[in-house]
């Protein structure tokens, strides 16, 4: 049967003399096609922020309830929505987050047209675009200082630059690696180093 004639059994004419009726009327609503299905459920997985572009199963279920009125499996001879979705590997690729527990709410569903896209689809747009890393200014890297000379005051050096990652690591507009190659280039291979023959020589790139 093909979608017209579906649509036109499900629609009952209205005259305009009809009682206006204090309840919606029913109109028996038509499924939508699987095709319809097929570009909703592939929309669905466009707007996940996910990496590698993986939607979520039951999110995609939610967005198809949300957009069809009706929406069952089973008009589409599956039990299931992951059924369905298996049914064409030639558009979408599941994978099980979890192996040993295959359940619902471990299943995620890529594109398989598309290649694998760290950053997902959709880009969110509520966060401003990341500066990329830089080295410490002056300032900052008298800061650094400070709270070395501080630690050290009453910690031994152990050989390392720990101390000197771990205040690069909590400031993440500063590179982590950048900084730490430029401080061993100006003779600083441990946190007492950075003290003894770094100061002084950092200068503002
Ligand atoms: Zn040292």
């Amino acid at each position: 049967m093909s979608d017209t004639i579906k649509q036109s059994l499900g629609v009952r004419e209205i005259c305009m003399n009809d009682p206006i009726p204090e309840m919606p009327i029913s109109v028996s609503p038509t499924p939508p096609s699987e095709a319809e299905v097929l570009d909703a459920i592939e929309q669905s997985v466009r707007r996940t922020t996910k990496a590698y572009g993986y939607q979520h199963l039951s999110t995609i279920g939610t967005h198809l309830r949300a957009q069809f009125s009706v929406f069952s499996p089973s008009d589409y001879g599956c039990k299931t929505l992951l059924q369905l979705i298996e049914r064409h590997p030639d558009r979408f690729k599941v994978k099980w987050s979890a192996p040993a527990h295959k359940g619902r709410s471990h299943v995620w569903i890529r594109l398989a047209g598309e290649p694998k896209r760290k950053e997902g689809y959709s880009s969110k747009p509520t966060l401003p675009p990341k500066l990329k890393p830089r080295l410490m200014t002056v300032r900052e890297f008298n800061r650094l200082c400070e709270s070395l000379g501080e630690w050290l005051e009453a910690h031994q050096c152990d050989g390392s630059l720990r101390k000197t990652r771990q205040w690069l690591r909590r400031r993440d507009f500063l590179s982590l690696e950048g900084n730490t190659k430029l401080i061993k280039q100006l003779g600083g291979h441990c946190d007492c180093e950075v003290l003894m023959n770094v100061i002084e020589k950092w200068s503002e790139v």
